[in-house]
């Protein structure tokens, strides 16, 4: 079978490995459509794993199952974790899903046309597909599941106002989660289409962070500072607005962070005194997952109208030209058997 092995964002190769066959307890699955992510392009995230096959967005089809997994049959439509907790351990019952350790596995890439499931993620990390939800669809889950932990982490309180700092792929999720709550939004970014996009979605008000100044708009046009700041960019000129467009009593969220390279200045005597929270939020746990399934089953979030390219495997490199790019794309879905 055909995987692709990236080894930096330059240098992505497809290569020839042997399709695995499942042991009897594991299963085969065909990909069918695999999102690239924002965070498969952070290299300095990345590159201490690689060369490795990325992909944590699959919608796939069971091929063929061990004789022990009763779960699943072939045919079954799936999407499967890239990792799971134990949900047994203090972190877990806590609810901190994304930092327990306990379960080493991890799903291989979804950059392939045939990925093997090992035990632990087809009993904890797989869910059937709704009839309706389609493949494509089935890129959004962890993406939005990661967008429903960091909304519920910020513990938002009635219609807030929450600014959306960067309206990428994940600044656009939070941007829908954010109205299909009733919240009013803000969105900032440095490219009007996107925040053209993020307008035609429904952030009732856009600034562009380029052209104009973030605060001064902000106030001009809210009326007051943001209950809720998610910051969806790694720029560090909007950490500097993120910390002066939050209200008092509001949370900042870290959904994307600047890098290890650089340094963040928290103005904490000013938050002190204001009782701002500041919060990190990364990936995803099992209740996230099962909230965002039924949010796009049940229409709540639409997620179709963020795709831009459907690309072959062997087009690979170019989809995370585009994604890097990130002008003309927004969510781009690698369909390894087409
Ligand atoms: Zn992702
Ligand atoms: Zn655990």
């Amino acid at each position: 079978m055909k995987v692709a092995k990236w080894y930096n964002n330059k240098d992505i190769r497809i290569e020839e490995v042997p399709t695995p066959r499942p042991g009897a307890a594991e299963m085969l699955v065909k990909v069918m459509a695999c999102g690239i992510c924002g965070s498969d392009i952070v290299e300095w995230y990345r590159l201490p794993r690689a060369p490795l096959v990325q992909g944590h967005e699959i919608g796939a089809e069971v091929v063929e199952v061990g004789q022990n997994v009763t779960r699943f049959k072939p045919g079954d439509r799936v999407f499967i974790a890239p990792k799971v907790p134990c949900m047994q351990c203090d972190y877990c019952r806590k609810g901190h899903f994304p930092v327990c350790s306990v379960i080493k596995e991890r799903l291989p890439g979804g950059f392939a046309e045939y990925v093997l499931a090992p035990p632990t993620l087809i009993e904890h990390g797989t869910y059937r597909l709704p009839e309706k939800f389609t493949d494509d669809q089935s890129t959004f889950i962890e993406p939005l599941a990661c967008v429903v932990r960091a909304q519920r982490l910020a513990e938002m309180h009635q219609n807030p106002a929450v600014m959306v700092m960067g309206c990428g792929m994940s600044g656009l999720l939070h941007v829908k989660l954010a109205r299909a709550n009733n919240c009013s939004v803000i969105a900032t970014d440095i490219n009007p289409k996107r925040l053209d996009r993020a307008k035609s979605l429904g952030a009732g008000i856009t600034i562009d962070a380029a052209a104009d100044h973030v605060v001064e708009r902000l106030l001009a046009e809210n009326g007051k500072p943001a209950d809720v700041v998610i910051l969806c960019t790694s720029a560090m000129s909007a950490v500097e607005q993120a910390w002066q467009c939050v209200d008092r009593g509001g949370v900042v969220v870290f959904f994307t962070v600047p890098g290890p390279e650089k340094q963040v200045t928290v103005p904490i005597n000013k938050f002190w005194t204001r009782e701002i929270r500041i919060i990190t939020s990364y990936y995803c746990g099992p209740p996230d997952i099962v909230d965002a399934i039924n949010l796009i089953e049940t229409g709540s979030i639409i997620v179709d109208d963020l795709i831009t390219h459907r690309l072959p495997l062997t087009d690979i490199a170019k989809g995370f030209q585009l994604v890097m790019d990130g002008s003309e794309s927004i969510k781009v879905i690698i369909k390894p058997n087409q």
